[in-house]
């Protein structure tokens, strides 16, 4: 880690930084002409992108890989400082790119020679935060380096920690109790560490780890370079810094209010009962890269287990599962083998996965920090994301809390009706058929294939292009209804009793659009004495009326089932005979 050009930023004289930043800018792009050629390459030779800090190109490279176009505000302001071997003080969420930001610029100053020891301790609250950490230093470290990141954290093995502290390591991440259980035994060296950095310093404060921290901060070597990134900034936090930093740059980065806007916050009303009912719908328009949030352990498998009945690819992250099986659920998510996963509070502490578009607090959170953090899991770095809060009555005070103290409006979003669902999977249908079109373009081999099939199907069987395109559909939906019909009168129960009102009113009438298709008066409603109790499905009843009158399926409307019984909607004006033998239509189920 170079130390020279800390001396001379340590003089408070603002020329002085500005000189040697010019200095170091300069001396980057007379040597660079190779890192321009490369980053005009990966079209990033922006003078605000990652190639104006001077970085090398295997870490152009690495950024590029992660998709990072510009750097965040965090990045812009304390990469510069860190280049120099400035002391940083920061004040930023996670979610804002921090990492990125010290990660960077350490593994850029880097020395690499071959000592085993390591250069570079980050301390972070919990294990979850300490292997995205370790991640982030993996996936920032040049290919072709040999940088060695580890994570050392409690609830795992400590012996493969020891040996894996034993050989060549660079940068070491690791909760403070376990980095004081190594350090007093021997197994981990630390009296090469020149950089340290203390990531989410008011979390360890909150958890305790203030002794542990400053017990760790004195056994290190005095002359290092020093970050602290907090999301607050308690006196502690400032006492710590005042203590142990030396002139820090400091920056603050206003993250929380722009970070939640990104978000769209959002409630439904609902009671308790009809809670799954209601998150299978909100599934059926979001499912992929989501987080559902509930209360205990046995729920998250529960839900997850009916969730899966239901064809969803989920998975749970609960405190009764291994650490190393979390991490693998995590990865799981983030590579896009499964699209929902349902978790508690705790196992999913400091959760990063680009991935999350919806954030789904299926229990309500247990305080406004809680809630804070759940709808933080989306909407990283910048991007959109969406967050639902299901409330029920006795919870509609909390939620007025929760507004006041987030100082924002949450608006009430509407459980998706039939119509909004069956509306989404033909648009769904649609574009993936669409895209299946251009891929089907790009494989040679499959395309001469299926044009056989589509021959012999025309030719042997006499088929149509229309034909060959339905049987393909039905195929693929599995000759499953595909269009819902089922009992949503519970969703127009779920509002406030004010709210009811208006929303009753409004719902009736469009219900009635909805049920006739604007024609109501072609319908007339039966009842039939067949329900849930009797397993009976819509295509059985579909079935059963065409096989015993003349009715065709296609003027069949709204179909009902009732726990006892069912409402079916039939042409009206039907003669006696047809409606002597609907009396006594018996159901194939
Ligand atoms: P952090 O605040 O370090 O937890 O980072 C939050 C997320 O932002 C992570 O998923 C990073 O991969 C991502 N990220 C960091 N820097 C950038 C950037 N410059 N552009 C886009 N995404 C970024």
């Amino acid at each position: 880690m170079e130390s020279k050009s800390k001396d001379l930023s340590l003089k408070k004289d603002g020329n002085i930084l500005n000189e040697n930043k010019n200095e170091i800018r300069t001396k980057s792009s007379k040597s660079l002409s190779k890192e321009e050629q490369k980053a005009k390459e990966l079209n990033i030779n922006d003078e605000n992108g990652f190639s104006s800090f001077g970085f090398n190109n295997s870490i152009l490279n690495a950024i590029e890989k992660k998709g990072y176009k510009e750097p965040t505000p965090i990045q812009k302001e304390a990469i510069p400082e860190l280049i120099l071997g400035k002391d940083l003080l920061g004040q930023a969420q996670t979610g804002t790119g921090k990492t990125a930001a010290f990660a960077l610029p350490i593994i850029q100053k880097l020395d690499r020679n071959k000592e085993n020891h390591a250069k570079v301790l980050v301390m972070t609250p919990t294990r979850e935060l300490a292997t995205q950490v370790a991640e982030s230093f993996k996936s920032y470290s040049p290919e072709s380096s040999d940088l060695k990141t580890i994570a050392i954290y409690g609830g795992t093995d400590f012996r493969s920690q020891i040996s894996n502290l034993k050989r060549k390591t660079d940068i070491v991440v690791g909760t403070p109790g376990r980095i004081m259980d190594h350090i007093r035994q021997g197994t981990f060296k630390i009296d090469k560490i020149n950089c340290l950095v203390l990531d989410e310093a008011d979390e360890m404060l909150k958890m305790g780890f203030l002794e542990d921290i400053e017990w760790i901060i004195d056994k290190l070597p005095s002359s290092k370079q020093m970050v602290l990134f907090s999301a607050t900034m308690p006196n502690e936090i400032k006492t710590i810094a005042k203590k142990y930093l030396n002139n820090p740059a400091e920056i603050k980065i206003k993250s929380i209010k722009k970070e939640s806007q990104l978000i769209s916050q959002k409630f439904i009303n609902v009671q308790r009962h009809y809670k799954l009912e209601a998150l299978k719908r909100i599934l059926e328009i979001s499912n992929e890269g989501v987080i559902i949030f509930v209360r205990t352990k046995s729920l998250t498998t529960s839900i997850a287990e009916s969730l899966e009945t239901y064809g969803h690819s989920v998975s749970v992250l609960n405190g009764d599962i291994p650490q190393n099986q979390r991490e693998n659920t995590v990865d799981r998510l983030r590579k896009g083998f499964i699209d929902i996963l349902v978790a508690t509070d705790v196992a999913a502490r400091g959760l990063d996965v680009d991935r999350i578009k919806l954030v789904i607090n299926y229990d309500f959170p247990f305080d406004t920090e809680t809630y804070t953090h759940r709808i933080g899991r989306t909407g990283r770095a910048g991007r959109s994301g969406e967050a639902i809060l299901f409330v029920n009555r006795r919870e509609r005070h909390f939620l007025r809390n929760l507004e006041n103290s987030l100082n924002n409006k949450i608006e009430e979003l509407e459980i998706p009706n039939n119509k909004i669902i069956n509306e989404r999977r033909i648009k769904r249908l649609t574009h993936d058929i669409k895209r299946n079109s251009l891929l089907e373009k790009e494989n040679e081999e499959n395309k001469a294939l299926m044009t056989d099939i589509i021959d012999t199907l025309k030719i042997n069987y006499d088929m149509e292009d229309s034909d060959i395109s339905m049987a393909a559909i039905n195929l693929v939906l599995g000759n499953k209804p595909f269009l819902i019909n089922d009992d949503e009168s519970w969703i127009y129960k779920q509002s406030t009793p004010e709210r009811d009102r208006s929303n009753r009113n409004s719902n009736r009438s469009r219900n009635l659009g909805r049920r006739s298709g604007g024609q109501n008066n072609i319908f007339e409603t039966f009842k039939f004495n067949f329900g849930k109790v009797d397993k009976v499905k819509v295509p059985n009843i579909i079935s059963s009326i065409c096989l015993a009158t003349d009715i065709n399926g296609r003027s069949i409307g709204k179909i009902q089932i009732f726990n006892e019984f069912s409402l079916v909607d039939l042409p009206k004006n039907l003669n006696r005979d047809t409606k002597n033998k609907l009396k006594s239509l018996k159901i194939k189920s």
